[in-house]
């Protein structure tokens, strides 16, 4: 399977011809060194972090108006995209504006179009040009115009279904690298393969973020806003390595000894394995926790587990608590047990939830993040 893409032009110049000016030649690496926490590339630890945007600097790109035009759907997920990274951990400062002008690499503009070219056949492309070893200089993210694409959080893309792409998590992916990030295969993480890194909670709407790595890899290199906590639920968790990417797998249900729970009549409900329940028996919900934000999130995280008869959480019985503790390093992926009440109804589908909601005195920046839920079949 195919991903993104993370073009650097001038850094493997940079490196061979250090103090020569760099000509107009563009060398294409893909670079697999840096990664997306605190890592520092062997090839630029003069700069003691990945390159990255002067600090301080508030950083515009241009969105050519043909492929994004005000108002559209695709650049309202343009905005959400750029959005979630400048109100996530990292003290950056990120905007968009419309532009009629031309798009072009090294034009000293940092631009985003949607083209046919350029893209090597992957969804989207970052061209990233530095300064000197330490400071990016322009970045220019192109989107693959064949799509196919969603501009919805909605559940109607992958992981549920084969296609179409959604946008927003492509993008965020994009613009982590266009701050600095490169890909990252250790963890549950959106500089991964980000089509699977997301959450679907509420009105089974998904939401791509940048997830608690990306979050970690700009405070590297940027340090820590203030008062920005975020915590956020999945069940997607990590699953292994392709090529620099980790991929990423749905979370289940398994029983005490850790077995997973058997299928469902129905294999797989609204695009999410479902796993057959007795009544009365205990099961684990496979679940990830992030701690997206700056500091201000309880150092106790209360999360709630419901059993709900409808698949947009609408209507739902509590059914216990859960508390966990996380830090903010990597994805925290745990395991939360509940009893299948003994009075539910038989041969009926429900959807177990792991539920966050900030205790009194706390805030959380996105609520979309807050919940997730696997189908389940009681027998
Ligand atoms: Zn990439």
């Amino acid at each position: 399977m195919r991903y993104l893409y993370l073009i650097n032009i001038s850094l493997l110049i940079g490196a061979l011809f250090e103090g020569s000016s760099a000509s107009a030649y563009v060398v294409r690496v893909v670079t697999g060194e840096v990664r997306s926490g605190p890592y520092y590339n062997p090839t630029i630890t003069r700069c003691r972090r990945t390159a990255a945007w002067p600090t301080g600097t508030a950083v515009k790109w241009f969105r050519n108006l043909t492929s994004f035009p005000d108002g559209s759907n695709s650049t309202k997920a343009l905005i959400s995209a750029w959005s979630r990274w400048n109100s996530g951990a990292a003290n950056i400062n990120i905007s968009t504006v419309g532009d009629s002008g031309g798009v072009a690499f090294d034009d000293g503009k940092n631009s985003i179009w949607f083209s046919t070219r350029d893209t090597e056949g992957f969804p989207g492309v970052a061209y990233v040009s530095y300064s000197n070893r330490c400071n990016i200089k322009e970045a220019d993210i192109i989107f693959n115009a064949n799509g196919p694409w969603t501009f919805f959080e909605n559940a109607q893309h992958e992981p549920f279904k084969e296609r179409p792409r959604n946008f927003t998590g492509v993008a965020v992916h994009e613009f982590g690298h266009a701050l600095g990030l490169e890909h990252e295969d250790r963890y549950y993480n959106i500089m991964g393969a980000d089509s699977s890194h997301l959450t679907r909670g509420y009105n089974s709407d998904t939401f791509y973020g940048p997830g608690e790595d990306g979050n970690n890899g700009l405070v590297a290199l940027y340090g820590a806003a203030s008062g920005r906590p975020d915590i956020g639920l999945t069940v997607m968790r990590y699953e292994g390595i392709d090529g620099e990417y980790s991929t990423h797998k749905f979370g289940g249900i398994r029983t005490t000894s850790g077995v997973l729970a058997s299928s469902c009549p129905i294999d797989k409900i609204g695009g999410q394995k479902c796993y057959s329940v007795v009544k009365g028996k205990t099961y684990q919900m496979e679940v990830t926790v992030e701690n997206n934000g700056t500091a201000g999130a309880p150092s106790s995280i209360p999360i709630n587990i419901y059993l709900n008869s409808k698949i947009d959480l609408s209507v739902g019985s509590f059914l216990v608590t859960r508390k966990v503790t996380v830090s903010r390093d990597v994805p925290y992926e745990t395991k939360l047990s509940f009893t299948v009440p003994a009075t539910a109804a038989s041969k009926t589908y429900f959807f177990v939830s792991a539920e966050y909601a900030p205790p009194s005195g706390y805030s959380d920046r996105f609520s979309k993040n807050n919940a997730a839920f696997i189908p389940i079949y009681v027998q």
